[in-house]
């Protein structure tokens, strides 16, 4: 079975968010997946286990300028309204004290959908539209 792109699946994501609320774990890991080199720990440890910075007042900040590192403007700017909802998400996490490492974090990604352009909820052998029942 194929399933929409990360990309889309996290435009959706973002786009499903109501006023003041952020984006979940998965999506968080998604979208900070996409900016991994590989040689930042502070992204990598992010990625891999959902930990945020333990010696550091800005966490958040942290994580997100990890993520910049090496990324040309173009796909920054091309990213921005994820960059966004990740920014939030740190926030919330950095504001609750809650910067440890996640259990089940390794398991956790963006909902993703069927690559059937279908309503959400409307397609029976999705897996997405399932859990949203
Ligand atoms: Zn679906």
């Amino acid at each position: 079975m194929q399933y929409e792109s990360d990309e889309r699946a996290i435009a959706r994501a973002i786009e499903a968010l109501a006023d003041g609320e952020t984006i979940d774990h998965g999506t968080a890991r998604a979208i900070a997946a996409g900016f991994t080199d590989g040689g930042d720990t502070v992204n990598y440890s992010f990625v891999s286990t959902g930990a945020m910075p333990t010696d550091s007042d800005t966490p958040g900040a942290d994580v997100l300028h990890s993520l910049y590192r090496g990324v040309d403007a173009q796909t920054l700017s091309a990213s921005n309204e994820a960059l966004l909802a990740l920014d939030y998400y740190l926030e919330d996490r950095e504001a609750a004290g809650d910067t440890d490492r996640v259990d089940g974090w390794s398991d956790m990604w963006v909902l993703k959908h069927v690559d059937r352009p279908h309503e959400t909820g409307t397609l029976p052998d999705c897996f997405a539209c399932d859990t949203e029942d």
